[in-house]
């Protein structure tokens, strides 16, 4: 298997040189040259395989260059009942009828991202140690993927992380969650100032040339390739769990932000998973939405992207719509610059409404959408409560909507679950009037030591903290 960029450039990559890389030299993203075809015999065999069995059987088809054995021992070790509160890792549950709550949010940070961060944290710890070299991520967090990161990193070999976030300005739950690690590997840095300046001061280290060679700096962000193939996975679990056979189609929900969730589940379909329609389901940042109802992308201005009570799914532009997009125009290199480097970079927005390829979104690809609002998640929460006595977060509400207006007799929809209700309690207690339910091993987090430093906002102090904690 080799690794292509989105944006044509003629170089062929093998995984783990992908793996530890962020965009392709020109700027593209990283996709596999075909997506392995998956027939009804291989279908029958897996269906009944554990979770972390069949996590090898779909990697082993995109990585050849860690022997099977080893892939399958990092697998073992990585999708576990310890670590993700249950021997089906995503449990489904039918809510309705006809409609599923596949579980993605049982990990040590109770949220999706840790289904493929943790797969992360071992496949690097394994990849550096083979190779010798150390690796300091860096990176800016508002919550979910920060926290991710750092549980899926602590205590690895050859891995540090450096990660900002805006002081003061995340929960209190999810303050507790990162701070109280006290694993000697993980730096957490808040920044005087808001996400943006965090994300300014990554973006500032990263351009240092000299400094990021020196100090090995990466990242972990949602363009990785390794994050989105593991998440491939779940699809095919929620699948078999769904179905009594092969022969069925399902429906995903998906609650979106970035599009690496849903676009791990149009790889599934591509891999010949019987998928009838994905549904991209958003918030007020509708960005997706527009397009798929219109044809227009249109990456917002800051000004323009609202904070939210689904607040991971607050983005001005979606990074990993471009594997999708790449796919949609008969995977064409020049057209997908074309669209994202010089339509995007000039008028920030590009039209795809009068290409007969926009059908294709629907009709070939079986992408659907729709928004939600704040309304909208308060009532889904207070309905699903009152009449399934379950209670859901608001980035699952947002799904949950979204599903209901693309039923089809017949067709099981499996809504995933991105995250527990715990870490957004403010809006729950809006909702219902009470507190959520704290996972026992969560319980007193907030009154735990704190680990962790305030700086400006200024790249030159940030690096200064990184290189003073690389030796
Ligand atoms: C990250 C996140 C999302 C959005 O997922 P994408 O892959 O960015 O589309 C949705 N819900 C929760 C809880 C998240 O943490």
């Amino acid at each position: 298997m080799r690794y292509l960029s989105t944006r044509g450039h003629p170089d062929r990559r093998r995984f783990c040189d992908i793996l530890l890389e962020g965009l392709a030299p020109d700027g593209g993203l990283y996709l596999p040259e075909a997506y392995p075809q998956v027939d009804a015999a291989t279908l029958a065999r897996w269906r009944g395989l554990p979770y972390a069995e069949l996590a090898f059987e779909i990697l082993s088809l995109y990585i050849d260059d860690i022997p099977p054995a080893e892939l399958k021992a990092i697998c073992a070790k990585t999708y576990t009942a310890e670590v993700f509160g249950s021997d089906e890792i995503v449990p489904l549950r039918e809510l309705e009828d006809g409609v599923y709550l596949e579980a993605l949010s049982n990990g040590p940070t109770l949220a999706f991202k840790d289904m493929a961060m943790q797969l992360l944290g071992n496949l690097f710890e394994y990849e550096l140690g083979r190779r010798g070299e150390e690796l300091n991520i860096l990176g800016a967090t508002s919550g979910d993927t920060g926290s991710a990161a750092e549980y899926a990193m602590r205590g690895k070999k050859g891995v540090r992380v450096f990660m900002t976030s805006p002081d003061g300005r995340m929960s209190p739950f999810q303050q507790a969650q990162m701070f109280s690690l006290q694993d000697v590997n993980i730096h957490n840095i808040a920044i005087a100032g808001v996400f943006d300046d965090c994300q300014d001061i990554v973006k500032a280290v990263s351009n240092d040339l000299g400094f990021k060679r020196k100090y090995k700096i990466g990242t972990v962000n949602s363009i990785n390739w390794a994050r989105l193939l593991a998440q491939v996975v779940y699809y095919f679990a929620g699948y078999f769990e769904a179905t009594a056979s092969n022969d069925r189609q399902v429906s995903f929900t998906v609650p979106s932000g970035n599009f690496g969730n849903v676009c791990a589940g149009h790889v599934a379909r591509m891999m010949g998973l019987p998928i009838r329609t994905l549904v991209v389901a958003t918030n007020e940042n509708d960005v997706l939405d527009e397009f798929f109802r219109t044809g227009v992308y249109r990456v917002r201005a800051a000004a323009d992207t609202h904070e939210t009570s689904s607040p991971s799914m607050d983005i001005s532009k979606a990074s990993n719509f471009e594997r999708f997009v790449f796919d949609l125009v008969g995977r064409d290199g020049a057209r997908t610059r074309a669209l994202f480097q010089d339509e995007l970079g000039a008028s920030g927005r590009f039209d795809l409404s009068a290409d007969p390829v926009f059908a294709q979104a629907a009709a070939r690809f079986g992408f659907a959408s729709s928004r939600s609002t704040h309304a909208d998640r308060l009532e889904t929460i207070r309905d699903t409560d009152r009449r399934f006595a379950t209670l859901i977060d608001t980035h699952t509400a947002d799904g949950l909507k979204a599903a209901r207006e693309h039923l089809a007799p017949g067709v099981p929809m499996i809504v995933l679950e991105t995250a527990l209700p715990i870490k957004f309690a403010e809006t729950i207690v809006e909702a219902l009037g009470h507190e959520p339910a704290r996972p026992a091993r969560f319980e007193g987090i907030e009154a735990l030591p704190k680990r962790v430093v305030q700086l400006p906002a200024d790249a030159e102090a940030v690096k200064a903290y990184i290189a003073q904690h690389c030796d």
